[in-house]
């Protein structure tokens, strides 16, 4: 893949739109303001914060997030409504985002209009917005499916109305990275202009979609804390921004210790538990139970771990279970300030397979603590060693 030493990503966060967009999930306005917060502490360009046309509690929501004084540029999303905008602009955000259908099967189904009408409707936006001083994002929905050369029109007549960047929305999911890196690559070319990655992850592509636009020349990364958003969700703030990092090599100018404390207090807020194996913050990802791992990873972390775990404030655990080799069992007791070889080791090995294929899960370091003291007791009585 051609030129794919990018430089800088920008970040904007839609977990506060897109996010709560996800069924069943509300944000509490106090919740908003502390994710808000913390996003602008962590480093993210530009927060999508909800949106106002929704009604007065959501506008009041978007208007203290504005007033909170951050760093960060703050979105509002909008149809392209001028009612929509002059309710955003009052909000005293920097920034909409104006958000049409870009595909055939939304413009004739769900708009029920044309394509020229689209263009028009989304033309009299933008020019509404720049007068009011506002940095503008188009988003043309379900723009994986439309037909490529009338996206290349939509988005240049966005750009001459003075639309700062356009937002390639993947609303269903579909794209692959592949094709989504050509696609890119390719509306680069014709626009040179900002553009902006928005992928779902209904077929759990999303990160590596993400991943591969900014590879094709995308500027901006639209993600969600967690990935929560429609569906399966958005692409995942702290998957694709590590991602970046370890796979391309690149900095992602975040600050990635907070990555779990983030994911933690979304995932309360939103009620969306945090799978132990969810990449990057899940609790159990650098726990590590077979034999030839955890001797890998005790000898040298690199062999089984991509990333120091302290990057992003999760701590390696080595569990005692089914698939355990002796090397574990020394390091655990070791821990606890108990000296044992390796060969002693192997008896008491036996033991806790057992133990752990009868109860069918690996055991807890207290579990096998007391495991080990009826052990050795009883190896001691039959040796009769004090
Ligand atoms: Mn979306």
């Amino acid at each position: 893949m051609g030129d794919d030493k990018v430089k800088k990503v920008i970040w904007v966060d839609t977990t506060l739109r897109d996010g709560e967009q996800t069924a069943g999930v509300v944000f509490a306005r106090e919740e908003k303001l502390m994710i808000a917060r913390l996003l602008d502490m962590m480093g993210v360009d530009q927060i999508e914060a909800g949106i106002p046309a929704m009604g007065r509690e959501e506008e009041e929501t978007v208007r203290r997030i504005a007033k909170l004084g951050l760093k960060s540029s703050i979105m509002a999303w909008n149809r392209p409504v001028i009612e929509d905008l002059e309710r955003s602009v009052r909000c005293g955000v920097d920034a909409v985002a104006i958000s049409i259908a870009v595909s055939d099967l939304h413009i004739k189904y769900k708009l029920r209009s044309s394509s020229e009408e689209v263009i028009d409707q989304m033309v009299r936006a933008v020019e509404f917005a720049k007068k009011e001083g506002m940095y503008v994002s188009v988003n043309g929905e379900d723009a994986s499916r439309a037909d490529f050369e009338y996206l290349v029109k939509f988005a240049q007549a966005a750009k001459e109305a003075g639309a700062d960047r356009f937002r390639f929305c993947d609303t269903v999911g579909v794209l692959d990275p592949l094709t989504t890196y050509d696609t890119i690559k390719k509306l680069q070319e014709r626009l040179s202009m900002d553009i902006e990655i928005h992928a779902h992850n209904d077929f759990g592509m999303a990160t590596a979609n993400t991943v591969a636009a900014i590879m094709g020349g995308a500027t901006h990364a639209g993600v969600t804390v967690n990935g929560l958003g429609e569906r399966a969700g958005n692409a995942a703030l702290e998957e694709v921004a590590m991602a970046l990092k370890h796979a391309l090599k690149m900095d992602h100018g975040l600050r990635q210790e907070m990555f779990k404390e983030l994911s933690e207090y979304v995932s309360k807020a939103s009620g969306r538990f945090l799978p132990s194996w969810k990449p990057v913050v899940g609790d159990n990802i650098f726990a590590h139970e077979s034999g030839i791992h955890v001797d890998g990873a005790l000898k040298h972390p690199e062999t089984y771990e991509v990333f120091n775990p302290a990057e992003v404030g999760l701590e390696r655990k080595i569990f005692i279970g089914k698939h355990s080799g002796t090397a574990a069992l020394v390091s655990v007791l070791e821990k606890y300030g108990i000296k044992m070889e390796k060969e002693e080791a192997k008896d008491l090995l036996d033991k806790v397979r057992e133990t752990a294929v009868s109860m069918k899960r690996s055991l807890t370091e207290k579990e096998f603590l007391f495991l080990y003291y009826a052990w050795d007791a009883k190896r001691r009585k039959e040796k009769k060693v004090v």
